[in-house]
């Protein structure tokens, strides 16, 4: 005999210390669902949850594959799961003495806070609201959950489910609004709770009436018809445009669809004896392991969330400065409250994580009515996670894996206060590229940010974009903000460097009156001098000076437990892009183990470069050999001295000095002093400087004479710097240190070029050891990997050279032929479009450029096992790059050093996910 397929089970019930789900079905289920069956169901839980059933996400993705209809056998399977919910609360759906109420909530996988519809009181018509008043004593209740109904249902089910565009935009429910409005004010009213329950009854039937006239149906009677209403318009509102704008956002699957809860109604608003409240198991926003949480009095769980009433604290460490008039659940119903603060307890202990609780109590009976795991700030994250491994909650891979690592972000940088940025509009919006918060007065040049703060001031400067000639300027800024260029525009760079406050590609403001102000999109005009503050985190634009919270590192015990399991995990070295020694001394705080990308240019820019860069320009417009050689040794002073300072600071961490890279020309003076101050100093005329100047001019710098290029075309260039590192090494360690400098060329693309180059680093070297009297100085040679040939080419590369340094800014600029300071003006077209799917200057193209840097590394290493490859684009203080390069097999990551505690717990969690056999 054939066995008869089973059918589906379409529907999952739970109550009465039963269910048929739990936890871990949550595609299933949803995660509401999931949670209500785990809550109810499972033996160490238990919790008085409304009895009720899920509908599962199988039925909506039925219900869009067969023209909005349901599997056959789904109401025969609900209308058992309703006799089983009737036999658990002792009601009976639709019966005129006693009957049933229901909610009908959505719930996905994952959950999409307000984006989709619900219905509450379904089951209430013209016969079982008898009952109901007979069962509360209480008319006035009654025909206020009736008129919720009624309202309710015609906006979700009657109209947007209907996918109805009301006329003149305004929906049913504004209309019915109007009505209850026109009562209180003929009346004189303050609140709804005025209401009598005669007037709630002449207004259900004006509700009724206007349906009828406005949508042209009636509102149904029968119970069973609405419930079939409510559960289709649940499902369709998985489809409404703010779901799907939400998806697409947060990059849920479109097929995964929503499950729908049928759950019996308790009600907060039968009284005094009645509230409803939200809490969580520990504090949210700084993670102190307390219970903490709001409720209100005769209340609906809509109303605590729509902020119509201020709710009252649960207890009293729940207490703060607008709430203190208030009394505390814990003092109103003490013995409610223990037996909620128990179940709380157990929730915690069960899910092995902080959960956000609803609970309702209708009439002195506790009611839990949804538990998840509760979302936190970054702060709070790191305390829970290392408190609940200390107490023993959780393992040490699931400590690390609880807190996001750009969550660290908000330890390590002053913020502005939650509470202020809560009320104050945002005026423009911009790309986040330095994360914190700033504030302090406008300037629109680099010069005036330099004069402002030298009088104390505390500016903000504003460009378009900006250059290194700006650097000063940047530097003295509080924060940066430029309505051009992206994540990594010089300005981004620059910034992020330093962990400043940055926003750039500002779209949203133009600077006008030749910089004088700026106006944003919504008409607020900033002049020079204004105040604003800005959320690099987000990329927000504030009006006026808004209060900031200072965070010291240092004093955060939890970060310090969190980053030594970090470091007992991760396999991954990490290291920092510094530029000078008092950038490797943070480094050193932030606990990077060397520093991967050392910029020789730097000392060009900003405090102390006026020196330097004098004798730089003399260099750059030297004609003659005579003439170069004398500015460079004018210039190797400068360069000796960094060099060793930076090497001494990081006690024998390995320094990767970079070869000078940037294009010459933007060393050039443009202003007629500084022309005039070159040309004395070279002995010659202004005709021939300006001359010299313009043969120097190019068409597409970034791709013209820069990097290795100088010194194959001024050999006497890499000579200069090479002796340098080398003298610096030498002095230092006779000094007794150990010391490991790294010598790296930049912008290669054959390993002719690297062999070019190490002819001159041989002979220097065999020139100090003798001078210094040394038997050998300890180095590496090695070259960055940022043209895409130079990956093509690897095995040969690695030839003559003892380590890789990708060099993603450019190796995605090269690959995708997208200009690094341009991507702002088309990328956000791009990502909107779904042309890509994120900046790949922020975070590595792993299919495309991804591919360049595991070819280049595998053959690499095929020449050269030991080659050591590391990463020191941008991209290596990026979470999901680290972990990438994790998994390729890479030795280290370099990032700027705010970003180091970030690229550590990336690595960390890299371990955990997939570990490499050592
Ligand atoms: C790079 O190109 O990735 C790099 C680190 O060098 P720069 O940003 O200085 O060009
Ligand atoms: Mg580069």
């Amino acid at each position: 005999m054939v066995k008869e397929k089973k059918a589906a089970k379409y529907v999952y019930s739970f109550g009465g210390g039963k269910a048929d789900g739990n936890e871990s079905m949550k595609n299933l289920l949803g995660g509401k669902g999931a949670n209500l069956a785990e809550m109810a169901g499972h033996p160490s839980l238990r919790l008085p949850v409304p009895p009720g059933f899920t509908l599962t996400t199988e039925v909506c993705t039925y219900y869009y594959a067969h023209k909005k209809t349901y599997p056959k056998v789904l109401k025969i399977q609900m209308e058992k799961a309703l006799v089983k919910m009737e036999k658990l609360t002792g009601k009976k759906f639709g019966d005129k003495q006693n009957p049933l109420l229901v909610s009908i909530r959505s719930g996905a996988r994952r959950s999409m806070p307000g984006m989709m519809e619900t219905v509450l009181n379904v089951g209430l018509n013209e016969t079982t609201i008898k009952g109901i008043i007979q069962q509360s004593g209480d008319a006035r209740f009654a025909y206020d959950a009736y008129r919720r109904l009624i309202m309710m249902y015609a906006d979700v089910v009657l109209e947007k489910a209907e996918g109805i565009e009301p006329k003149g935009g305004k929906g049913i429910r504004k209309l019915l609004d109007e009505k209850l409005e026109n009562i209180k004010h003929k009346q004189g009213y303050a609140h709804d709770t005025d209401i009598t329950a005669d007037e709630l009854k002449v207004l259900v039937n004006e509700y009724k009436k206007t349906i009828k006239k406005v949508l042209g149906v009636d509102f149904p009677d029968d119970p069973m018809q609405q419930l079939w209403g409510a559960v289709g318009a649940v499902f369709s509102s998985w489809n409404g445009k703010r779901a799907n704008e939400y998806r697409r956002i947060e990059k849920i699957p479109h097929e995964w669809g929503t499950a729908v809860n049928v759950q019996a109604m308790v009600f907060g608003n039968m009284g005094d004896d009645s509230c409803t409240g939200v809490a969580f198991t520990r504090n949210p926003g700084n993670g102190q392991n307390k219970f903490y949480g709001e409720y209100l009095v005769n209340a609906q769980g809509e109303d605590v969330v729509a902020g119509i009433r201020t709710p009252a604290p649960v207890n009293e460490y729940s207490m703060n400065e607008q709430s203190k008039q208030f009394t505390s659940l814990e003092k109103l119903m003490p013995s409610l409250y223990k037996e909620l603060f128990s179940y709380q307890r157990r929730l915690e202990k069960h899910y092995k994580d902080m959960q956000d609780i609803e609970f309702t109590i209708e009439k002195g009976t506790l009611y839990m009515l949804q538990c998840r795991v509760g979302k936190r700030n970054g702060i709070a994250a790191v305390r829970m996670a290392t408190e609940m491994y200390k107490e023993k909650l959780i393992d040490m891979k699931t400590a690390l894996m609880r807190v996001g690592p750009n969550q660290l972000v908000e330890l390590l940088l002053p913020m502005i206060d939650p509470k202020a940025e809560l009320i104050q509009p945002v005026i423009a919006r911009g790309l986040p590229a330095g994360p914190g918060g700033a504030k302090g007065r406008v300037v629109f040049t680099s010069e005036d940010a330099v004069e402002w703060a030298s009088k104390g001031e505390k500016v903000i400067l504003v460009r378009e974009e900006t250059s290194p000639e700006d650097v000063d300027g940047m530097h003295k800024a509080e924060a940066i903000l430029t309505t051009k260029g992206g994540m990594t525009s010089h300005a981004a760079l620059v910034a992020r460097g330093w962990g400043k406050c940055c926003i750039v590609g500002c779209a949203d403001i133009e600077i006008r009156s030749e910089g004088k102000l700026f106006e944003a999109k919504n008409g607020v005009i900033i002049k020079e001098g204004d105040c604003i503050t800005l959320n690099g985190t987000k990329g927000l634009v504030f009006e006026g000076s808004m209060p900031l919270v200072d965070i010291d590192i240092e004093k955060n015990k939890s970060y310090k437990d969190l980053m030594k399991l970090v470091d007992k995990v991760k396999q991954i070295g990490v290291r920092a892009n510094a530029e000078t020694p008092a950038d490797a001394i943070t480094a050193m705080k932030f606990g990077a183990e060397g520093i991967g990308l050392f910029r020789t240019e730097h000392m060009f820019y900003g405090e102390g470069s006026e020196d330097p860069l004098l004798q730089l320009r003399k260099m750059i417009v030297s004609k003659t050999e005579k003439e170069r050689i004398n500015a460079l040794n004018d210039l190797f002073r400068y360069v000796k001295k960094d060099v060793k300072a930076t090497l001494d600071v990081m006690k024998g961490f390995p320094v990767t000095i970079r070869l000078l890279d940037p294009p010459l020309h933007e060393f050039v003076p443009h202003d007629k002093e500084k022309l005039q101050q070159l040309g004395k100093e070279l002995g010659i005329s202004m005709s021939v400087l300006r001359r010299r100047v313009l043969a120097l001019h190019e068409n597409n710098p970034m791709l013209g004479h820069r990097g290795v290029r100088l010194g194959v075309s001024y050999p006497e260039i890499t000579e200069m710097q090479v002796r340098a590192i080398f003298e610096a090494t030498s002095e230092l360690i006779k000094q007794g240190k150990k010391i490991l400098p790294e010598i790296m060329v930049p912008v290669t693309c054959t390993v002719n070029e690297l062999v070019h180059q190490r002819k001159i680093v041989d002979r220097v070297y065999k020139e100090v050891c003798e001078k210094m009297h040394m038997k050998k100085i300890p180095y590496l040679y090695g070259t960055m990997i940022e043209i895409p040939r130079a990956a093509l080419k690897a095995a040969q590369m690695a030839e003559s050279a003892d380590f890789f340094s990708f060099g993603t800014n450019d190796l995605t600029q090269m690959s995708f032929g997208f200009s690094r300071d341009d991507i702002g003006g088309f990328l956000p077209k791009y990502l909107d479009e779904k042309i890509l799917t994120d900046d790949p200057f922020q975070t590595i193209d792993q299919e495309g450029i991804g591919e360049l840097i595991k070819f280049g590394t595998e053959r690499g290493r095929k020449t050269k096992p030991n080659l050591k490859v590391g990463i020191c684009g941008e991209h290596g203080g990026d979470p999901e790059s680290v972990k990438f390069c994790h998994r390729i097999g890479m030795n280290y990551v370099s990032c700027s050093a705010f970003r180091v505690p970030i690229a550590r717990l990336a690595a960390a969690q890299a371990a955990i996910e997939s570990p490499r056999r050592k």
